[in-house]
């Protein structure tokens, strides 16, 4: 990328471009580095070999990071001259003065690399996080050019070779053009009478910007259909007033706020089956364009390891809210869904979302 456009693109061009300056230096380093081991050490194991690395010979290349303590190497082969250069990185500021490092991890998890390096120093982390965003397209498995596969159980970066020897289940599909903007996601709950023959009572919508939506259905249910659950629990803690509305004004009420967006919006649900049923259901002819056919549904079964984190983030949200009642669970997927933003690799976050 040309330097006028990441001044243009970049919020913060100035950062960007030091960052930028910062890293080629550290690239060039490392190089003059490389060069001289070639030149003076080139029996002593100290050399990056040429194609494929072993373990051992990384590991007892630099065995003050990896190796004793928590220092470690858990990912696929195709990742190892990666992480080799990224010791040789931290190595070379170590003899520029820079403060020691004490461990480098380095994780494959969900498909991604995470490298952890004990060092108090931004410029380190940012090396890591380069390296990071390199391994996210290279093959896990052999080092070549690949990309983040997903199949049912897995998330892995392959090579089209490698991807070929795991089974794929479910096939991406992309839902938008890539020059298109992201759709803002919107965090839906409903509640309705019962499992078996759902009549909505409520339904609730928060914006990851925050906007809500939140209405109540004066008509189309009973409460003789009501499960006995739904008369216990969501009944006694409807909101009513204004909020209470006929189901005709309720839907336009909707459409309006859905398409009040003016850009693509996806609904966000952890119970697919029900709420977007009942949300597709009360919108009926008055969806607008804007809304996506699919949701996303929040438990993504191309993600299995992410659903203990999800869950967790979820029940964390209800220590201040009520569960049953739609705008409250809406806010509490959406509180999820925050956490797990936080707590994921981007890289893997934007595959979710293509992939979900
Ligand atoms: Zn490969």
């Amino acid at each position: 990328m040309g330097i006028i456009a990441t001044m243009t693109i970049a919020p913060a061009p100035l950062i960007e471009l030091a960052r930028r300056f910062a890293l080629g230096t550290v690239d060039a380093i490392v190089n003059f580095k490389r060069w001289t081991e070639k030149l003076l050490l080139p029996h002593e194991g100290r050399v990056k070999p040429e194609g494929a690395i072993a373990q051992a010979a990384l590991c007892a290349r630099f065995p003050r990071y990896l190796q004793g303590g928590p220092g470690h190497v858990r990912c696929g082969r195709g990742w190892y001259p990666l992480v080799w250069d990224l010791c040789t990185a931290v190595e070379a500021m170590e003899h520029l003065g820079m403060p020691k490092v004490g461990y480098v991890q380095a994780e494959q998890r969900l498909g991604g690399l995470f490298l952890k390096v004990d060092s108090p120093s931004l410029l380190v982390r940012e090396v890591a996080r380069e390296v990071e965003h390199k391994a996210a397209a290279t093959c896990e498995e052999c080092g070549a050019p690949g990309s983040l596969r997903l199949g049912h159980g897995f998330a892995k970066t392959l090579c089209p070779a490698h991807a070929k020897v795991r089974k794929r289940v479910r096939h991406p599909r992309m839902c938008l053009a890539a020059s298109q903007p992201a759709p803002k996601l919107l965090f839906l709950d409903a509640e309705f009478t019962d499992l078996d023959y759902p009549q909505l009572i409520s339904i609730a919508l928060v914006a990851e910007s925050g906007e809500t939506f939140y209405a109540e259905l004066a008509d189309g249910w009973s409460p003789q259909g009501c499960s006995d659950f739904v008369a216990e629990t969501v009944l006694p803690q409807l909101t009513g007033g204004d909020f209470m509305q006929e189901r005709l004004y309720a839907e336009r009420r909707l459409a309006g706020w859905l398409a009040d967006f003016c850009c693509p919006v996806r609904v966000v649900s952890d119970a697919p089956r029900y709420d977007w049923v009942l949300l597709k259901d009360l919108l009926g002819n008055s969806k607008p364009v804007n809304l996506l056919h699919e949701p996303l549904p929040l438990f993504s079964e191309s993600f299995p390891e992410l659903v203990p984190l999800l869950q967790e983030a979820k029940a964390g949200a209800f220590r201040d809210l009520t569960r049953h009642h739609a705008l409250n669970d809406a806010v509490a997927l959406r509180e999820a869904w925050e956490v797990m933003r936080i707590n994921v690799h981007p890289a893997i976050l934007d595959q979710y979302l293509r992939h979900s």
